[in-house]
């Protein structure tokens, strides 16, 4: 009788050759992102749960009236400051090739050190509130369908930087010049 023994490399080859697909099937599940998942855009790493609107304070400086900005440099005029603008309205038109315009509102608002310094923002991406309070500028950053990974990765879909200005009724200018 011929011996029917299947030789043992034989076996230890069909053995290797499954567990090696069962590796393969697990790592290709492991790259299969789940049903109504989001994985980071840096990472393996999913998530179920993204804010729908995700809301960071950036900044909110105290806004200096041009009076005021006038009297600390010394050179009040009286009529021409009398207005005590605080914040104005600029128009500029870009050099750049094309012929659109760039609107801004200026403003002045106070440094760490006490320090008086100018800065634009966009009209397009400011909302002006009116209020009794001290005038201020606060500036946030919303995003959409964020999530952080635990390495860290910040994930959405779309961002903005906005501003919101509150200042007193009547305090914008159009194109006032500082001089
Ligand atoms: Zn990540």
């Amino acid at each position: 009788m011929r011996n029917d023994r299947i030789d043992p490399v034989v076996i230890f080859l069909i053995i290797f050759g499954v567990a090696c697909i069962g590796c393969l099937f697990i790592l290709f599940a492991s790259k299969v992102l789940p049903e109504g998942a989001y994985r980071c855009s840096k990472c393996d790493e999913y998530t179920y749960d993204r804010e729908q609107y995700h809301d960071e304070f950036r900044w909110d400086y105290d806004i200096v009236s041009v009076t005021n900005h006038y009297s600390y440099s010394g050179t009040v005029e009286g009529s021409s400051t009398a207005a005590g603008f605080l914040l104005f309205y600029e128009s500029h038109g870009t050099i750049e090739g094309s012929l659109e315009q760039q609107e801004t509102y200026s403003f002045y608002y106070v440094t760490k050190d006490g320090g008086y310094k100018k800065m634009s923002i966009p009209v397009e991406n400011a909302t002006i509130y009116y209020t009794q309070e001290k005038p201020h500028i606060y500036c946030g950053w919303q995003a959409g369908n964020y999530w952080i990974c635990k390495a860290g990765h910040k994930n959405y879909s779309w961002q903005v930087t906005y501003y919101k200005i509150y200042v007193p009724e009547g305090s914008i200018a159009e194109e006032y010049d500082l001089g």
